[in-house]
């Protein structure tokens, strides 16, 4: 009898909250180790960075397993967390081990060195995206401790080469393992908290349900070769610049994606006017590379036959990229300029935001930022969700941390850092999530 008490107070109790200044403590330690390990992209060799997350989950009773994937040393790495009722699909934990190359003199300190400094946590990958894997990690292993079953198997997986397209890491993933992956929900990077990106003097959490089409254009301009001293009008260059012109000017205003006019309505004020704002309101285009001249270095007094450009075009979701090109084409409107597509746009769609799961993390954001307005999101920059939405994963792009533009500027620049609070709080968000019901 004794015994049989003792069992029904243990299940009917509820589980202990896990030691949080501890479990904080223990993330901010991991995550500043895990910045020294330079998993730079190129090469993605993330062997050590995969080890340095398998000894940690082995430590907690977890058992992850190492997929090496590519030449390089690209490993990804995913553990699984059994969950209470097994016959619904899984959710998914995505985050990866690579790292953007740094311009080493350009930082104000050692870029892997992963130091404390003035409340933030600096250090490559801060933001992109190793913050968010420990996050992952160390919510897992809280669940474990205290002896919570999610409601549903949980699945992380930390993918090799998320910053070259994830050839060796998410569709690698995709393609040989899907059945490891294949989840009903993924949580990954894209989405934030601010104060001021999306609206001024507002606390918005944007939880990305959807991102723009990756539309590269390769414009390729042919002339005559001729001396620079005589000029002539079949100049390549001249050529080139004329039809960058006439690209640049295809008109960016498509008719307003559905979730944009959701995010007004959420967020009931008039969006900030900024860069981030503008790109996700509208297809655009930027001019990112120039290639033209005889020789290397490129001769002054040679007007060389062949000049090319490309411009990095990103497409709201639902616009056809076809259409899109046929009208660059019109306008530029030169049998001596080429217009190429060197990029494949794929368009599986925004995400349902009507769901338990999104339900679960509003209530875990406000929990944490009480006021805060909590919406669903487009984000202009490409993410590995993509690849999972097409496959018919509802995808959310969750940042749980409060970012201002300079500390978000600087992914993938300079400087890049997270703010140490808002860190830890993030452990906690992503635990409530990961112990509801959904
Ligand atoms: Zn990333």
């Amino acid at each position: 009898m004794r015994t049989l008490l003792f069992i029904l107070t243990a299940t009917l109790l509820p589980a202990a909250e896990p030691d949080w200044p501890k479990l904080q403590d223990y993330a901010l330690d991991l995550l500043q180790r895990y910045i020294r390990i330079e998993s730079i992209n190129p090469p993605a060799d993330t062997r050590a960075a995969a080890a340095f997350f398998e000894t940690e989950l082995n430590k907690h009773g977890f058992a992850p397993r190492l997929f090496p994937a590519g030449p390089n040393g690209q490993t990804n790495l995913l553990v699984r967390m059994e969950g209470r009722d097994r016959s619904k699909k899984p959710l998914l934990l995505l985050n990866h081990f690579d790292v953007v190359p740094v311009d080493a003199k350009a930082w104000s300190m050692e870029p892997f060195g992963g130091l404390l400094k003035d409340g933030f946590i600096w250090g490559r990958g801060a933001l992109d995206m190793k913050g968010i894997g420990i996050q992952h990690l160390t919510a897992l292993i809280a669940l474990k401790q205290a002896g919570i079953v999610p409601s549903r198997d949980i699945v992380m997986l930390t993918t090799s080469d998320e910053e070259t397209n994830g050839v060796y890491g998410i569709q690698w993933m995709i393609d040989r393992h899907f059945d490891q992956i294949d989840a009903e929900f993924v949580l990954d990077e894209g989405g934030f908290g601010t104060r001021d990106i999306l609206a001024p003097g507002k606390l918005v959490f944007g939880i990305a349900v959807g991102e723009k089409q990756v539309a590269w254009v390769r414009l390729r301009a042919k002339g005559t070769a001729a001396h620079g001293s005589q000029p002539i009008p079949d100049n390549a260059n001249d050529i080139l610049l004329r039809a960058i012109q006439q690209a640049l000017a295809v008109p960016g205003g498509a008719k307003p994606h559905p979730v944009v006019d959701e995010m007004r309505r959420n967020i009931g004020v008039a969006l900030a006017d900024n860069k981030y704002t503008n790109a996700i309101q509208k297809n655009t285009i930027s001019l990112t590379t120039l290639r033209a001249g005889v020789g290397d270095p490129p001769k002054v007094n040679v007007i060389p036959s062949n000049s090319e450009a490309t411009l990095d075009c990103r497409l709201l979701p639902g616009v056809n990229h076809e259409e899109f090109l046929s009208e660059m084409r019109a306008r530029i409107n030169n049998p001596k300029v080429t217009v190429e597509l060197i990029s494949t746009p794929d368009d599986p769609g925004a995400s349902n935001s009507e769901t338990l799961l999104f339900a679960a993390i509003a209530k875990a954001i406000t929990g944490f930022h009480p006021g805060a307005t909590i919406t669903p999101m487009l984000v202009p920059h490409g993410t590995d969700s993509v690849k999972l939405r097409k496959k018919g994963i509802i995808a959310y792009g969750l940042t749980p941390m409060i970012l201002d533009a300079a500390t978000a500027g600087t992914m993938h620049s300079d400087q890049e850092r997270i703010p140490i609070d808002e860190f830890k709080k993030g452990i906690r968000i992503f635990y409530e999530v990961l112990k509801s019901n959904f």
